[in-house]
């Protein structure tokens, strides 16, 4: 009985054999049921008795030869099959990061910082104070005392008969003026409250005071610095204008409009065709405040304005719904 043939057919199969699955095809076809070495059993019936042992250990040392190839090359495919595995799942530990998120200041703080700068590089430091406030501080000592009709101008939230949400931070100022003595040169940026609520009002809103007292100080010092605000924020070619107005610890008093800044002054819808954009209060401190806070006003005499920050915001980056700022939308936020 002659197996070189035999052997040479599963050597070569086994040897080319490049998957594992491909490997069991071959041990089916040689050691399955219908296999080609237990096909060669099944004829040992038909073989004389006397020489059916030295036939049977031939056909077991054929059964043998294959199991031995047979192993190898699985062990060989099968660590084969790991290794590609692992080159697959690796960890590149060099690859760049996918970038975090970042935030940013919301536009409303962008302009907040930008105002601090502005009047910072005029000599203004920034003062603060609570937003639950003395009705002392927000009205009384504002020459705004208990039953003044004034206190309608604002929709007042009221925690208790003498504490309020700061309707202003003018508060500030009064804070300021009882523990400084003049010369004081401040500003008074924050949060502000107001009972109101519709596209160009919010019950929170940020404000932004201005406060300088002084000797010699005139109404044209207080034109100059918001000419220079306007000029720094909006840029040179934005005029300003002061029209006569009333608040109760100003005298005199004058609303301050800048020229449009979308139309340049040739008029259009945001401006209402006047050319002028109104953005903020102004005027000289009453007497009756210095008195208040224990300044001789034959001695000093000082200015005080007011913004709001989100005008200032509306107007340098062209947005016409004040609600856009607090509704936090981030397709809004993160254009700026
Ligand atoms: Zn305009």
């Amino acid at each position: 009985m002659d197996n070189t043939a035999l052997i040479n057919d599963f050597t070569g199969e086994i040897h080319s054999c490049t998957d594992l699955a491909g490997l069991y095809n071959i041990k089916v076809k040689y050691l399955g049921k219908k296999g080609v070495i237990t096909d060669l059993n099944k004829q040992l019936s038909a073989i004389p008795a006397d020489e059916r042992p030295a036939a049977g250990a031939e056909i077991n040392k054929l059964r043998l030869a294959f199991e031995e190839l047979f192993n190898t090359k699985q062990t060989e495919l099968k660590s084969a099959e790991r290794n590609a595995k692992l080159a697959n799942e690796c960890i590149d530990v060099t690859m760049p990061a996918a970038p975090a998120p970042l935030g940013h200041l919301h536009p409303v703080y962008q302009i907040y910082d930008e105002i601090v700068d502005i009047f910072g590089a005029m000599g203004f430091s920034v003062a603060t104070g609570p937003e639950a406030e003395l009705d002392l501080y927000n009205f009384t000592m504002l020459n705004m005392p208990k039953g003044h009709p004034a206190r309608d101008m604002q929709d007042t939230f009221y925690i208790s008969e003498d504490v309020v949400l700061r309707t202003h931070t003018s508060p500030v100022q009064v804070r300021t003026m009882l523990n400084k003595k003049p010369p004081v040169r401040i500003i008074a940026p924050g949060k502000v409250y107001r009972s109101d609520h519709d596209s160009t009002h919010s019950p929170m809103f940020h404000q932004v005071e201005g406060l300088l007292v002084d000797k010699n100080i005139s109404l044209s010092d207080l034109k100059g610095t918001l000419q220079l605000f306007v000029h720094l924020m909006f840029g040179d070619d934005i005029p300003t204008r002061f029209r006569s107005s009333y608040f109760p610890f100003t005298e005199p008093s004058m609303e301050v409009d800048m020229g449009c800044v979308i139309c340049k002054g040739a008029g259009c819808r945001v401006c209402k065709s006047s050319g002028w954009l109104e953005i903020g209060g102004s005027g000289m401190v009453a007497p009756e405040v210095l008195a208040a806070v224990g300044i001789d006003s034959l001695v000093y005499s000082g200015f005080a304005f007011g913004m709001g920050m989100e005008r200032i915001a509306m107007l340098k980056y062209g947005i016409d719904d004040l609600r856009l700022f607090f509704e936090n939308r981030l397709e809004f936020i993160e254009q700026f």
